[in-house]
């Protein structure tokens, strides 16, 4: 009884995640047909339609994006890794970004080597996601934190500290929702994705915010040391 109810309720949740991706990506394709249309019907303004067009299939393209790494658990690839370069990889890749919005990130390493067991490229993304979202919540600018330090029994502490707008009550109890996002452009699937790239990792997650001072996201991932067994990745885990 106790499986039907685990497989019964993993299909809700694939069904209602498949509906929430038709539903998002019907709305892009349903605007480029209508501009085909329009085009081959022959009216003006066409350089308008590709501009919408192409930013529409951008779109598409960012969801799926974010989705090919819920629908490809195999290719998740344990191996070791210091997350002061992961980190430092990606805060290289972000700042010119970062520098745009006149956002600064700084990062403080209160750590040796932090050798960890992971898919390299997932937790890049979890920083990634964690950092733009960081940026993203200072329209004004502002300072983005990344502090990593040690726990006495041998945890990974990676903190992600922004003075932005911080997350209102009603946002906070839907993080993670799918889909569910308070920007214009935004997908809604980088917390998602990265709360299930954590968990996969045998990691935590936590999110401390408050309105109009800031946020932070607090990552917590088992350092390699702790690993007592050989880690391998449970592909049903990451099954949605
Ligand atoms: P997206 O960034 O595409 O909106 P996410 O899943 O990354 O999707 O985030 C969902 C929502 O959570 C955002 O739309 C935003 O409202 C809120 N949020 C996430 N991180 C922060 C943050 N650091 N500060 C303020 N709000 C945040
Ligand atoms: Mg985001």
């Amino acid at each position: 009884a106790e499986q039907l109810m685990v497989n019964s309720e993993k299909l809700s949740v694939a069904g209602q995640l498949a509906a929430g991706i038709a539903h998002e990506i019907r709305n892009p394709i349903t605007a480029i047909k209508g501009f085909i249309q329009l085009m081959s019907s022959g009216i003006a303004e066409k350089q308008l339609y590709y501009d919408i067009m192409s930013s529409e299939i951008e779109r598409i393209e960012m969801i799926l994006n974010e989705l090919l790494i819920l629908a490809k658990p195999q290719a998740a690839q344990l191996k070791p890794a210091d997350v002061r370069l992961v980190v430092s990889q990606v805060v290289t890749l972000l700042d010119s970004q970062a520098n745009m919005n006149n956002v600064q990130i700084i990062t403080a390493f209160d750590t040796g080597p932090a050798w960890i067991l992971c898919d390299e490229n997932q937790i890049k993304q979890i920083c990634i996601n964690f950092i733009k979202n960081a940026i993203e919540a200072m329209p004004g600018g502002g300072i983005v934190r990344i502090q990593l330090s040690q726990q006495e029994h041998g945890r990974f502490i990676l903190r992600f500290t922004d003075n932005g707008t911080g997350i209102p009550e009603e946002v906070l109890s839907r993080l993670g929702q799918p889909f569910y996002t308070t920007k214009e452009k935004g997908t809604g699937l980088g917390f998602m994705v990265s709360k299930k790239i954590i968990e996969n990792h045998d990691g935590t997650l936590s999110v401390h915010s408050k309105e109009h001072e800031g946020t932070t996201i607090e990552v917590s991932l088992p350092s390699m040391q702790a690993i007592e067994e050989p880690p391998s990745l449970d592909l049903n885990r990451l099954q949605v």
